[in-house]
């Protein structure tokens, strides 16, 4: 047996507990909750075989019961002696993607997001659409390039067209960019024809992973009218390992911003919450954003309930993410397009005017938000970009 060791401020204590898929060299990917610097194998550590499986799936599908009976049983173990070969050091370990994502939605849920683009492609017309403040926007997305962190990117290829270009051209993306989200992972399914309401949410949202939804700009302005995004964002999504549960994320809840109009009844909530997290974006290792998540305008049980309410059915494992977190400041805007003005305004990254990502650009995105006893951490969702593969024209 031994003892798991909490570095002092760690933002893994006992009040986070997040799960994740890992293995070790020559072993299979199963199930662990990370402690400190440690990773705990739970299939060893609780004799459970749930845990033995390469996705957190199954156990999400559990219920909400079983989420909190796991995570008291995990709490009293790591507190005293675990199984010595249940324990392993983070920095020895491969982490995998830890759901098998089934369905994945996009919203669109930030005011100053929504405005700062509409400005930018819409400068003569109202910055919000006259929809956005009556239901959460949101499209379909490709669960399918869903990845983890630390998977590259390949550039994506596909027509462009400039607006003042005569003709679409296929080639290489020239503008490149990252969108800093926060995503929730279903647990509980619900059966088709079956709508969620948002006092539910709590009971089938299992908890939440840092999103960056990269964003092909120039392949999406010429392809989303009148459809939405297609070819521009389904080359790759990449999350964070660790699922930080909604039960680590109470002490987090705060107020969404005022809602007005009142949404139609099947969006209303007693008190809508939103959550307290702060993000942060670092492009080669400069931060450049500071994203707070406080001021999105769409609560996640909103979203669960719009998501479910023409009766489409959820299964375990469908993601969907917030859309692009921005605050009204201008070092808290999510994406490039935003924080350049649709690359008018380049920043300065180590000393270089910079828009958007060339290849060889690192983006980390990472999050912390109050926890019971201190801070707790969402880890990080990183990516770099690699050069467009020679394609088939
Ligand atoms: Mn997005």
């Amino acid at each position: 047996m031994t003892t798991i060791d909490i570095p002092e401020g760690s933002l893994f204590g006992l009040d986070n507990l997040p799960y994740g898929v890992f293995s070790t060299p020559g072993t299979q990917p199963r199930v662990g909750v990370r402690v400190g610097d440690s990773v705990v194998d739970l299939a060893v550590a609780l004799g459970d075989d749930v845990f033995a499986r390469p996705s957190l799936n199954a156990f999400m599908a559990q219920g909400y019961d079983r989420w909190v009976e796991v995570r008291a049983r995990v709490s009293d173990l790591v507190r005293g002696e675990v199984p010595a070969d249940a324990v392993f050091p983070v920095s020895e370990v491969e982490l995998h993607l830890p759901v098998e994502v089934a369905d994945y939605v996009d919203f669109y849920a930030s005011e100053h997001h929504a405005s700062n683009l509409g400005r930018l492609f819409r400068p003569d017309a109202e910055p919000l659409m006259p929809n956005w403040k009556h239901l959460p926007v949101g499209y379909h997305g490709r669960s399918g390039t869903v990845v983890v962190s630390g998977t590259d990117i390949v550039r994506p290829c596909g027509q462009r067209k400039a607006p003042d270009e005569a003709a679409p051209t296929f080639g290489e993306c020239r503008r490149l960019d990252i969108e800093a989200e926060l995503g929730f992972i279903v647990g509980v399914p619900s059966p088709l024809g079956s709508p969620v309401s948002t006092e539910d949410f709590p009971r089938h949202v299992f908890g939440a992973v840092l999103v960056n939804d990269w964003s092909a700009r120039d392949i999406q302005a010429w392809e989303y009218v009148p459809l939405g995004p297609f070819l521009g964002k389904s080359f790759a999504t990449s999350i964070s390992p660790w699922v930080v549960p909604l039960l680590a994320l109470e002490a987090a809840r705060v107020p969404t911003p005022e809602q007005s109009p009142e949404p139609l009844p099947y969006l209303r909530e007693s008190s809508p919450w939103g959550l307290d997290i702060a993000l942060s974006v670092s492009w080669n290792g400069q931060e450049v954003s500071r994203p707070p998540y406080r001021e999105m305008y769409w609560s996640p049980a909103q979203m669960l309930a719009h998501m479910t309410v023409n009766g489409a059915s959820s299964r375990t494992g469908d993601l969907y993410a917030s859309g692009t977190i921005s605050g009204p400041e201008k070092n808290q805007r999510g994406a490039f397009i935003e924080l350049t003005w649709g690359g008018k305004e380049p920043i300065e990254l180590n000393g270089e005017p910079r828009t958007f990502l060339l290849d060889g650009d690192e983006v980390v995105i990472s999050a912390t938000a109050p926890g019971t006893e201190g801070r707790i951490g969402f880890g990080e969702v990183r990516g770099r970009i690699l050069p467009a593969t020679e394609a088939k024209r």
